[in-house]
């Protein structure tokens, strides 16, 4: 009898460890994210506006297989600032090969958003320039430092052996400016937009420099994309919303997206890019209130949206709203699996996960 149950115990046991990894051998392979060909299109300089100011901003942004991730490079007369790395290692170094070009010394990189398709490139970067100071506010410096293993197991299992692995922790300053040959740059420390799987009132650093009337909003803004809108509550999308209201209120010559497909920068205005962002989120509220199930909204975005980029974060964020944890893995096997598992059971494993997540990177 003893021997029976045993026996049934060890094949129950074997099956398990069999559907584990079963399900393991769907999970969604490193994805080829180094660019074959590339987009021709210039990368744009934008002037100052201020008399007798020497300042520039040349805008960087990555190709579409690389998310199409914004970096900023303030450059004056011999000194630059970088804003924002990149997600991959072959687009981070193209980006340093952009800021070696200028000829002018790298001070500072700037992260406004602690996530890993702007924090991972400062791998490369520290090595390229190892005299570069890596700062962020003090609430984005806590949270890219306690994130900083996590972004880097996901990021592996995101771009694999392009990924810009170890991250760099960016040191906290606590500067509501900084300044390059004495011209000004404002941070704004107090800005919220993109949260995937932090709280909602996750804290952004804007970047403003009067003398090009420009603004960096990184993840607030997207142009020609998908906005990230995981995380965010009715409450946190009412702020966002102000916010962009308050940004189009300014007198603006630009506005750099944190995401934007670089074919169509030449398009991009500061006022072009607001009102996308804006009108994106309204669209989504209204996809939400109106649908029952995720799949509702991603559909009907993709219906209103058939031309925008970067569907990724469409997905990411909308699973992440619907609590469907179980999702986030990209992995057709897991979800044929779930699919025979009570509904309140499913519910309820998510939102553990969610939870367990959710506390180990913020
Ligand atoms: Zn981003």
């Amino acid at each position: 009898m003893k021997t029976k149950v045993l026996s049934s115990v060890g094949a129950v046991t074997f099956l398990f460890i069999v559907l584990v990894f079963w399900i393991q051998g769907g999970g969604q392979a490193a994805e080829n994210s180094v660019p074959m060909e590339f987009d021709a299109t210039p990368f744009r300089t934008y002037n100052a506006v201020v008399p007798g100011s020497p300042l520039k901003l040349r805008h960087f942004i990555s190709e579409s297989n690389e998310i199409n991730v914004s970096s900023s490079l303030i450059m004056g007369e011999h000194e630059v600032i970088v804003v924002a790395t990149q997600a991959t290692k072959f687009a981070s170094e193209r980006l340093a090969d952009e800021i070696e070009k200028t000829g002018l010394k790298l001070t500072y990189v700037l992260l406004g958003h602690p996530h890993l398709d702007h924090s991972q490139g400062a791998s490369v970067l520290k090595q390229r320039f190892p005299d570069a100071k890596f700062v962020a506010s003090p609430a984005v410096s806590r949270l890219q430092k306690l994130r900083m293993s996590d972004d880097d197991a996901r990021a592996v299992k995101r771009f694999g052996d392009n990924a810009a692995v170890p991250s760099v922790p960016f040191e906290p300053i606590d500067y509501e400016t900084l300044t390059i040959e004495g011209r000004e740059i404002q941070l704004w420390n107090d800005q919220y937009g993109d949260v995937g799987i932090g709280h909602e009132d996750e804290p952004h650093t804007v970047v403003y420099i009067p003398d090009l009337k420009a603004l960096l909003p990184n993840d607030i803004c997207y142009f020609g994309a998908h906005m990230m809108m995981g995380g965010s509550t009715k409450e946190s999308r009412a702020k966002w919303k102000q916010q962009l209201r308050d940004y189009m209120e300014m007198d603006l010559e630009v506005v750099i997206p944190g995401h934007i497909p670089r074919s169509i920068s030449a398009q991009m205005t500061a006022k072009g890019v607001l009102e996308h962002s804006h009108s994106y989120i309204e669209a989504y509220e209204a996809a939400l209130d109106s649908s029952e199930t995720s799949d509702e909204v991603i559909v009907k975005m993709l219906n209103q949206y058939p031309q925008l980029e970067h569907t990724s974060a469409l997905y990411l964020g909308t699973y992440l709203n619907f609590k469907e944890t179980h999702r986030l893995f990209f992995n057709p096997r897991l979800e044929s699996a779930v699919a025979y598992l009570p509904k309140s059971f499913v519910s309820w494993a998510d939102q553990m996960m969610f939870n367990a997540k959710q506390e180990e990177l913020n």
